[in-house]
């Protein structure tokens, strides 16, 4: 039985992750690799080491502290360079002790059941006059549901209302009786073009349908479909139809549009990870104004976010 998880961040006081105020609990690890994402740092099941190359002042201390030779100076600009396939190992973490500008941290540590029980549950007044609670989020907190599971048994007890925010490739099996239990499940639909979500995603959107169809069938009611708004993606006519066209279908008759930003940009060069998204593009208001008519049009509530 899972009772602890692996996770990159907790929010409290959001406001974005469901209604109320929440504490939003960040898992990591991802099934997908969206070129756009703005968790980089959620998207591997695994701690690792971020380099804050903002806050570096090239003095060093990790090349010579590092115990198993990871860390080697870039020739161009003196900047530390990390072997993460060597670095991806250690457990001494001499080089974060090193360095005296904090410029290194670590991204991923686990926190166990009762840990995070003891975090929230004081904030239960809030959850309470705000029609707030807990959303899961991530990366994929499905790929972690048996601690959902865990967690969900134990706050029932006293009310906590629980969400979560899915990229919607997970195996089904894994969470059944987690679904009846949630309040909400805002699950991601990026395009229904397979070989375009192939091509952005890395993977296949099969699952992800079937697990939407699966789900809608006993509660299309608790769904609010994410549509990432991306240009060069999804951002036309012809990508944002087929999405409510499917929504409906399936009787899911809220879609909330989330457009494209490049604030996790940072975050690649502190993974050593190339960002492959050009950061100056954006989905235009107007556009977005048309995309929401566009799918208001089906009959079905729409809101940008
Ligand atoms: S985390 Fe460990 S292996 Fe990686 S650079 Fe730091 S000391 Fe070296
Ligand atoms: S599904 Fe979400 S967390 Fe996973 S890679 Fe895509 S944007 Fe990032």
């Amino acid at each position: 039985m899972q009772t602890q998880a692996l996770i990159f961040d907790i929010q409290d006081l959001s406001v974005q992750d469901g209604p109320g105020i929440r504490t939003t609990v960040f898992m990591k690890g991802c099934p997908l690799k969206c070129r756009w994402c703005s968790n980089p740092e959620g998207q591997l099941p695994y701690p690792e080491l971020m380099h804050l190359n903002v806050l570096c002042n090239r003095t060093h201390n990790c090349i010579l502290a590092c115990p198993n030779k990871a860390v080697k100076s870039d020739d161009e600009y003196g900047a530390p360079v990390f072997d993460r396939s060597i670095c991806r190992n250690c457990e001494t973490l001499d080089c974060i002790e090193s360095c005296p500008t904090f410029a290194l941290k670590v991204s991923g540590k686990y926190i166990t059941l009762e840990e995070l029980i003891k975090k929230v549950k004081p904030n239960m007044p809030y959850y309470k006059n705000s029609g707030g609670g807990v959303t899961f989020s991530g990366g994929e907190p499905f790929l972690q549901a048996e601690f959902i599971r865990k967690f969900m048994d134990e706050t029932s007890r006293f009310g906590l209302s629980v969400g979560v925010e899915t990229c919607g490739m997970f195996d089904m099996d894994d969470v059944s009786g987690i679904t009846e239990k949630l309040d909400f499940i805002y699950f991601d639909l990026k395009c229904m073009d397979d070989e375009i979500h192939r091509e952005v995603t890395g993977s296949s959107n099969k699952i992800i349908l079937s697990n939407l169809k699966h789900l809608a069938e006993k509660f299309s009611s608790k769904i609010i479909i994410s549509v990432p708004v991306v240009p060069g993606v999804n951002d036309f006519a012809e990508q944002i139809k087929p999405i409510a066209e499917y929504c409906r279908k399936l009787g899911i008759y809220k879609i909330r549009l989330l457009p494209y930003h490049s604030m996790g940009e940072g975050k690649y060069y502190d993974l050593g990870r190339e960002y492959k998204m050009d950061k100056n593009l954006s989905v235009p208001v107007k556009q977005l104004a048309v995309f929401k008519n566009l799918i208001e049009s089906s009959g079905i509530t729409c809101w940008l976010e």
